[in-house]
This record gives C-alpha cells, sequence and structure tokens, in this order.
C-alpha cells in the first residue's frame, strides 16, 4: 500500500514520534500549524472513522487522550483543537485516518470562525430523527 502513514507505522520512514501502542501511533505534524501540533493514528489502515472496529476506535481516542494531555503538560498551550479532516472535501489531503490535536494560545492568530445559518425548529426535529434512525440500523 502507497500510503505515507502506513510506512511511517511500518517503520519505513522516519518521524518524531512521541507515542505508540497496540493500537495507535503519534507524532510531530511535519508543516505545524503551531508548535507542538501532533498526529494521532491507527495503526490500521482506514480513510475514515467509521471503517474503525469497536477497540480500534476506542483505542485511538485513548491514544489522543493520553497525547493531548501530554502536550498539555509539556508545551504548555491554554488550550487545543482537536480535529480530523474526513474526506477530500474536509480538506483530508493524507487518506490515512488521522487525528489532529493543535495547541491553541491567546493571540496566536489562529481563527476556527465558520458562517452559520438557521433552522426551523420542525427542520431540526426531523434531522436529529434522521441521524438517529441511521446511527441505530
Ligand atoms: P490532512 O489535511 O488532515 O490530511 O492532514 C495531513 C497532515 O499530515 C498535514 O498537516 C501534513 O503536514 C502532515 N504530514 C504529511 N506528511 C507527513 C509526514 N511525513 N510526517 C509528518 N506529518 C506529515
Ligand atoms: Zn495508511
Amino acid at each position: 500500500m502507497d500510503c505515507v502513514f502506513c510506512k511511517i507505522v511500518g517503520g519505513e520512514l522516519p518521524c518524531y514520534s512521541v507515542y505508540n501502542d497496540m493500537f495507535a501511533i503519534a507524532f510531530l505534524d511535519i508543516a505545524p500549524i503551531t508548535k507542538g501540533h501532533t498526529l494521532v493514528l491507527p495503526r490500521v489502515h482506514v480513510k475514515s472513522l467509521s471503517e474503525l472496529k469497536k477497540d480500534e476506535a476506542a483505542g485511538l481516542i485513548f491514544a489522543v487522550q493520553r497525547v493531548s494531555s501530554g502536550i498539555m503538560e509539556s508545551v504548555y498551550p491554554e488550550g487545543l483543537n482537536i480535529f480530523i479532516n474526513q474526506g477530500e472535501v474536509a480538506g483530508q489531503v493524507v487518506p490515512h485516518l488521522h487525528v489532529h490535536v493543535v495547541p491553541r494560545t491567546t493571540g496566536d492568530g489562529l481563527k476556527f470562525v465558520t458562517p452559520r445559518f438557521e433552522m426551523s425548529e420542525s427542520d431540526f426535529k426531523k434531522l436529529a430523527k434522521k441521524i438517529t434512525k441511521a446511527i441505530n440500523v
């Protein structure tokens, strides 16, 4: 598989490793948004969160928790943005699922400000029902 993150997982390519366990690994992003920007990924190659088995998903979020705490206690940001770009439309460039952990500090200049739109109460109700139904299939 020609996946750069699989090659890092397999030890064929180097990385600035910060964490690894049986389900996940974490390393510094090579083009950091802020100092300490870290990627946490499952060892298994999947493109999206829904492809992970339950124990793999739990393992990934556990690793995100460990890495997040480690960054808070070593880099001393005031907060973190933790996110996944899933799908090209969402900005996913590397097709191996990964969680970005980005340290945030007052005045760092980053903006995650997005326009919002309004929905009616009945549209909210219908949408919540539709998603709930899909989750519980
Ligand atoms: P995304 O847009 O969510 O797919 O993010 C991919 C991220 O992977 C970007 O932030 C890149 O800077 C980062 N990246 C790509 N190749 C490497 C690499 N070899 N080592 C570390 N980070 C990488
Ligand atoms: Zn991969």
